[in-house]
């Protein structure tokens, strides 16, 4: 059996149980290092975040949707975004929804259209433009957003 120390506790975990111990017995730690902040974020807790994504993903979404909890507007935005990319459509939008309803800014709109169009989600992605065209009416947004649908229509 190969174990691996735990970064956090410094315990040896045995290798295929060590990111369910981290996130059952570490999670708050997780919360409050730098993984909040991509920009701050260490490049240890990245990749372990990118391994976890990988090789155990329901518990990186069950990691992500806990994270979303927190009232902090960038950590849901990048919740949002995480979801998505892993195809959990329907708590993307869950997240979108409840993001836009406290800021309702077209940033927040743009990252989830963006991320819609890389899954490959395009009528979504352009109802979801045709929506915020109703919301936002200057000329750079509106020309933006009809780009965006182009695209997408073109790959329909
Ligand atoms: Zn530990």
């Amino acid at each position: 059996m190969e174990y691996e120390m735990c970064p956090y506790c410094g315990k040896e975990v045995e290798s295929n149980e060590l990111y369910e111990h981290m996130i059952t017995e570490h999670m708050n730690e997780i919360r409050k290092e730098e993984f909040i902040m991509l920009d701050e974020m260490k490049q240890q807790h990245y990749e372990l975040l990118l391994d976890l994504k990988r090789n155990h993903p329901s518990i990186f979404v069950k990691f992500i949707e806990e994270l979303a909890e927190e009232e902090n507007e960038k950590i849901k935005i990048l919740c949002m975004k995480e979801l998505i990319s892993m195809r959990e459509f329907e708590k993307g939008e869950k997240l979108f929804r409840e993001l836009i309803s406290k800021n309702n800014k077209k940033e927040i709109w743009l990252e989830y259209i963006i991320m819609l169009n890389k899954k490959g989600k395009y009528e979504k992605s352009i109802e979801t433009c045709l929506q915020a065209m109703k919301i936002f009416d200057d000329e750079e947004f509106q020309a933006r957003m009809k780009r965006i649908i182009e695209k997408a229509r073109a790959r329909l």
